[in-house]
């Protein structure tokens, strides 16, 4: 192949399309609704690259599909120069859109576990909403530093069904048990037994909810969130050992987590491709 071919294919074409509704979750997360036939086939894990024309173009995992109509939702955290400018764009506003990228979680079935801290808790709503019908019970820890940061939580008690199904911590405890998303976890694995655990969020926890679960010789299934800039393993920005996260992730098991624990949680490369500590 090469490597025009592998450059220009239909899911690495830039489309423009417009943002058809903006909805406020939180004090600084937003949703964004718009039509992509590519991306609205995506399965729960992949992720897009967004295009803010002429300020940058930025990775965000997909949160809902209507694969019928073509459209499909992200939520965007505002943190930054790039997510600053998403959050004044409105209805009508034109964006570009790459992708879907990446692999997705394995959809396993039985007694289901996920735990999400903050925006990561995006992509495990996408996986928990196709598995509600599949599954015997989906528990969600959901974790945030305080209530007003705490996300989708009518989408979760759906999903989870029943009330004590779903577990929030908050840090400032605002809401909840007053605690990180771990300290519950580390009780529910001493309780019960898992087919299949899921994360997505800050890497520190990740790395915690590996051991855990490590620990407890139990499967999981990691997204990991690093800086992207390609989306397609060219660029090397998301390296974490051997891997490229946007192509080779970002869902990791955990015979390849077992692989990179050295540098899980504790360094990564800047936007200068050198490694600093997270
Ligand atoms: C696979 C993946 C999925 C993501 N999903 C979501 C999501 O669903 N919702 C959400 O709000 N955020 C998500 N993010 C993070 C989001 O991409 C960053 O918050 C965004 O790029 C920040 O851009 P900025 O210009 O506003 O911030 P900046 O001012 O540029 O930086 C603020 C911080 O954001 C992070 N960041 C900046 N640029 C990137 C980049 N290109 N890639 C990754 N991180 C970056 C860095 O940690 C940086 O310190 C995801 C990141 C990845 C890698």
């Amino acid at each position: 192949m090469k490597l025009s071919d592998y450059l220009i294919t239909k899911t690495n074409t830039l489309r423009t399309t417009n943002i058809i509704d903006v909805k406020t979750e939180s004090l600084s997360v937003k949703t964004y609704t718009f039509k992509d036939k590519q991306c609205a086939k995506a399965k729960p894990g992949q992720f897009l690259m967004l295009w803010i024309p002429g300020i940058d173009e930025i990775p965000l995992s997909i949160l809902n599909t209507t694969t019928e109509k073509g459209i499909i939702s992200v939520a965007v955290k505002n943190v930054g120069n790039a997510t600053q400018h998403l959050h004044n764009m409105n209805p009508g506003a034109t964006i570009g859109i790459r992708g879907p990228f990446g692999n997705s979680f394995t959809q396993n079935h039985g007694n289901i576990l996920l735990i999400g801290g903050g925006t990561g808790t995006v992509p495990l709503i996408f996986l928990a909403k196709n598995l509600s019908n599949k599954t015997k019970k989906i528990t969600f820890i959901t974790g945030a530093k305080t209530k007003n940061e705490l996300l989708f939580m009518d989408q979760l008690s759906n999903v989870c069904q029943e009330k004590n199904n779903l577990i929030a911590t908050t840090n400032d405890g605002t809401y909840g048990l007053q605690c990180l998303v771990t300290e519950p976890l580390a009780t529910l694995l001493n309780q019960e037994k898992f087919d299949a655990i899921y994360t997505c969020g800050p890497e520190v926890m990740v790395k915690k909810i590996f051991e855990l679960t490590q620990k407890h010789k139990l499967p999981l299934e990691a997204s990991l969130e690093r800086l992207m800039r390609c989306g397609m393993g060219l660029c090397g920005s998301c390296v974490i050992g051997k891997y490229r996260v946007c192509r080779d992730g970002t869902v990791f098991n955990e015979e390849q987590l077992n692989e990179i624990k050295e540098e899980l949680g504790t360094s990564k490369l800047n936007f200068s491709g050198n490694k600093i500590p997270i």
